[in-house]
């Protein structure tokens, strides 16, 4: 799946974070870690390796933060793509349940953290984020998830019905709950901060250094790209939903889903005090779930899927301005003038990958759309591993072995497919009745 990558996107006109100084490779080198990818998941990895005491070399296709890393809404959720934390406990078993809820809960302080210790000027707000329920089934969901974050101490509230319009500024929701360390930052220039922060930790980041193959050599990997090679004993590969031939069936591991963003024009003093007070976050719970929060100039920022992609800029915008008309009645007329767009690496089980391919060369990476807080939380985590400061088994998602999706062909087809569906799923669920309506 391609992506226009040669047009500056919104976050990136909008940083304020220089670009990260990020020299082609030239030559042969040798490292003790060797990363493939410059978004969330490789940046932290080679941040953490680096600031261990590891000799670490990142090697980005394009400019750092050219993936999803740079090109996503930017909301930063301590919450897993679908599962609630019981589910993931049953699923993981109860140490590694435990860890990578913990993980999880903890990701977006963690984040919010990192930057401010690195002083990324990433517009980092962090004035949490809402799960809203638009249905009398994804309200009972929404309650287990809110009761079960409560029972693992996470710092989490729960919204009645009027609370929440009041604080998201439309009627719709019967309830929901907050994250209060939750928010959203411009993840472009957060990418860039952790380029510096990488680099300045003696990291040697490299963009524009596509990997073409990941060869043995003895004992180690010889790793072979636009430029140069990397020699390493430990091999990161993080390159997430656009890992197209580098590694034998690699890309049948997850299946990718091209999503799309806008931006609004700014919205007045006046609006916003109404619209997402206190600028908070929210991401509901339909199928086509809709996000809003604003950027540092007060633009909304919102965005969907769609089944065809013609005209995708004019239809994208339009479709986000019927949704704006939706969630938020005040609005009136508003011009949606940026669009752009990304592709997530999504999972049957929506559970990331880490993946040992072969000794020394892991896989980490397919946040189902959920990455921003846990791509780096993971990500620094795998480093910390690879540099030896972590056991295996205090990871917090066991090491598997490759693990491909059965009837990818299909599974990639349906997910293109699937829109319609959820739409009218979506439909049938706002028309159903609602208790005490
Ligand atoms: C439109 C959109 C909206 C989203 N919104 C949110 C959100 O609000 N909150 C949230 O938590 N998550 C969100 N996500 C998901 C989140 O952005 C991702 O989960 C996360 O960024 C993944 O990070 P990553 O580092 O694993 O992968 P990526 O950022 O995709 O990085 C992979 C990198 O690998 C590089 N690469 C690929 N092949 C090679 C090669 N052969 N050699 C060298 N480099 C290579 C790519 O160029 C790319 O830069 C969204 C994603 C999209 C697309």
């Amino acid at each position: 799946m391609r992506i226009d990558t040669a047009t500056p996107h919104h976050w990136r006109k909008i940083s304020r974070e220089p670009g990260a100084d990020a020299p082609a490779l030239n030559g042969e080198t040798e490292a003790d870690i060797a990363i493939i990818g410059g978004g969330f998941t490789g940046l932290s990895a080679a941040l953490a390796a680096a600031e261990a005491g590891s000799r670490t070399a990142l090697l980005e296709a394009d400019y750092i933060g050219a993936g999803a890393s740079g090109r996503n809404n930017g909301m930063v959720v301590p919450q897993h793509s679908t599962a609630n934390p019981g589910a993931i406990a049953r699923a993981l078993g109860a140490a590694f349940g435990a860890r990578y809820n913990a993980m999880v809960a903890g990701a977006a302080a963690e984040l919010f953290a990192l930057a401010a210790r690195h002083g990324i000027d990433c517009d980092a707000v962090q004035k949490g984020w809402i799960q809203p329920a638009h249905s009398e089934a994804t309200l009972a969901r929404a309650r287990t998830i809110h009761a079960e974050w409560k029972a693992l101490g996470a710092p989490v509230t729960w919204l009645d019905a009027a609370t929440l319009a009041a604080r998201l500024g439309g009627p719709g929701y019967l309830g929901g709950w907050e994250a209060h360390e939750g928010g959203h930052i411009n993840p472009y220039a957060l990418t860039q901060g952790l380029a510096r922060a990488a680099i300045g930790a003696g990291a040697r980041i490299h963009a524009k250094a596509p990997v073409h193959a990941i060869l043995p050599d003895g004992k180690s990997w010889r790793i072979e790209a636009a430029g140069g090679t990397v020699r390493a004993a430990n091999v990161l590969i993080a390159t997430n939903a656009l890992t197209g031939t580098l590694w034998p069936e690699l890309a049948k591991a997850t299946i990718p889903v091209r999503l799309y963003q806008t931006a609004s024009q700014p919205l007045s003093a006046n609006l916003r005090g109404t619209i997402l007070v206190g600028n908070v976050g929210f991401t509901d719970m339909r199928k086509e779930l809709r996000a809003f929060h604003y950027d540092r100039d007060g633009r909304l920022i919102g965005g969907g899927r769609m089944m065809l992609w013609h005209h995708a800029s004019l239809r994208g915008r339009n479709a986000v301005r019927r949704n704006l008309h939706g969630s938020f009645p005040a609005l009136g007329e508003i011009a949606v003038d940026e669009y752009w767009d990304g592709v997530i690496g999504v999972t049957p089980d929506r559970l990331p990958r880490l993946m040992r391919l072969a000794p020394g060369v892991l896989f980490c990476g397919a946040y189902s759309g959920r990455g921003v807080a846990l791509g780096s939380a993971l990500g620094s985590r795998v480093g910390r591993f690879l540099a030896g400061k972590t056991a295996e088994a205090d990871l917090p998602l066991p090491v598997t072995s490759l693990r491909i999706i059965p009837a990818h062909g299909l599974q990639v087809v349906g997910a293109r497919l699937i829109r319609p569906w959820h739409r009218l799923l979506d439909r049938r669920d706002e028309r159903a009745p609602r208790k005490g309506a």
